[in-house]
């Protein structure tokens, strides 16, 4: 969203996380105020807290949060080595017979140094031999006539060959930083400098709540005027491919009572509680008021985006609650956009995701534009983008044919034909 995110994250190689770091809201918030979406994130993201660091195994690192900078234990690689199957020589002697002295496999050191006129067969992954300053192809070169131990090199050139010692990292260098969030592509990484062991961020305990009489479990059959809970699963699902196994805290009905109770004890266990649903102006949205009576402070409850316009935020002593749209589009959003972003800040890392530039296949209008509108949108076959059919936030099955979403800032009314716009993916 940001271009400036990220920044100092990649610094320094100790784990630090974002109290103090990310500056105080420049605002004093209110929370029945309804704030733009830049603010929610400012609050949110200045409210972050650590909740610790373990150390794990290297192995188990996909989707975890860098605590400590890895340094290179030695250089990489560790000695100049063949990147061929071939011939190990001198450069000057390409134009010449060459004597093959010996042979040397990947994992045994050369015993002998390449002199004027000589070259060693050398595999893959072998040390150089000293002396030599390419490796030709074995493909380039012929055995020399009458003399089966002799070789030529029949290329016009050729390229060294050779991955030199510390040309990737020299020993002692930071290879990744604290705050990295960790993929399959970083575990050969810490295989290489032997980080076996890996101090990662843990993430808060978090338990997702549903609201409203209405809702019963995916299981059952719904009643008349009842529907299925879909918010519930699809949170800890979110937060599932975040790498986080969240509780699931059931659903409270529309009783300020019973919501009070429940809410409570999700509080008690966990150290965020995402609620869905029961937060915007009808009769029986009791969320603010329970959360209120339970010394919550709201830190606010309107956002100016569309969906996700009732979206709330408290907190209690090291405790948090986020309040989401109970329209399973607008509570899908919302958790990818602030709760995402919060959950990471708490574990040192800036969510800072990658946007693609792509042009828009047909125009997008709207008519307000007192919100920013995320709008979910498709990828045509010739690489554009276009809306989805899109009813509205309780259509969900418009978000599994989206590609990504693109967002319509506050005070733009419309995306031309042609225009190139940000898309983030989902
Ligand atoms: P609310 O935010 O409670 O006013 O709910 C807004 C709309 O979302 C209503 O149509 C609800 O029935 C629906 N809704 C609320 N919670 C859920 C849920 N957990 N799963 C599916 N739909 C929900
Ligand atoms: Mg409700």
């Amino acid at each position: 969203m940001d271009a400036e995110w990220g920044t100092e994250w990649t610094k320094g190689d100790v784990f630090f996380h974002s109290a103090g770091k990310t500056k105080k809201p420049t605002f004093e918030p209110k929370s029945e105020v309804m704030i733009t979406f830049e603010e929610a994130q400012e609050i949110t993201l200045g409210q972050a807290v650590s909740f610790g660091v373990e150390e794990i195994s290297f192995r188990e690192v996909p989707g975890r949060v860098l605590a400590a900078g890895i340094t290179a234990d030695a250089d990489i690689p560790p000695f100049d080595k063949s990147a061929m199957d071939g011939f190990a020589c001198r450069r000057s002697d390409l134009g010449n017979p060459m004597r093959v002295v010996e042979v040397i496999r990947a994992g045994f050191p050369p015993q002998k140094p390449i002199a004027t006129g000589e070259c060693a067969q050398i595999m893959t992954g072998a040390a150089l031999p000293e002396g030599a300053d390419v490796v030709i192809k074995v493909e380039m070169t012929e055995v020399a006539e009458g003399a089966e131990t002799m070789i030529v090199f029949k290329g016009d050139r050729t390229s060294a060959n050779i991955c030199y010692r510390g040309e990737d990292r020299k020993a002692g260098e930071l290879i990744l930083p604290a705050g990295m969030l960790l993929g399959a592509r970083h575990v050969p990484i810490l295989a290489t400098v032997g980080a076996v062991r890996v101090m990662v961020a843990r993430s808060p305990s978090v338990g997702t709540l549903s609201t409203g009489t209405e809702l019963v479990e995916p299981a059952a059959v719904p009643g008349i005027s009842q529907i299925r809970n879909t918010n519930a699963y699809q949170m800890l699902a979110q937060l599932g491919a975040m790498g986080i196994n969240a509780d699931y805290c059931g659903i409270a009905p529309d009783d300020p009572e019973q919501t009070r109770r429940m809410i409570g004890e999700a509080l008690e266990a966990d150290d965020l509680v995402i609620l869905s649903g029961g937060i915007s102006m009808g009769e029986y949205d009791f969320v603010p008021s329970v959360l209120k009576s339970l010394g919550i402070r709201i830190l606010f409850s309107q956002v100016a985006i569309q969906p996700g316009k009732p979206t709330l935020f408290g907190t209690k002593k090291g405790k948090f609650v986020f309040g989401l749209p109970g329209n399973p589009v607008s509570s899908y959003f919302t958790l990818e956009l602030l709760v995402k972003p919060f959950i990471y800040e708490c574990m040192g890392h800036r969510w800072n995701p990658s946007l693609l530039r792509l042009p828009a296949g047909k125009a997008i209008t709207r008519r307000k534009s007192h919100r920013m509108s995320w709008i979910p949108v498709r990828l045509t076959g010739d690489g554009k983008i276009i809306p989805v059919e899109y009813h509205g936030s309780a259509h969900i099955l418009a978000l599994s044919e989206a590609f990504g979403v693109v967002a319509m800032p506050i005070g733009q009314t419309e995306i031309k034909e042609g225009d190139w716009v940000n898309v983030q993916l989902l």
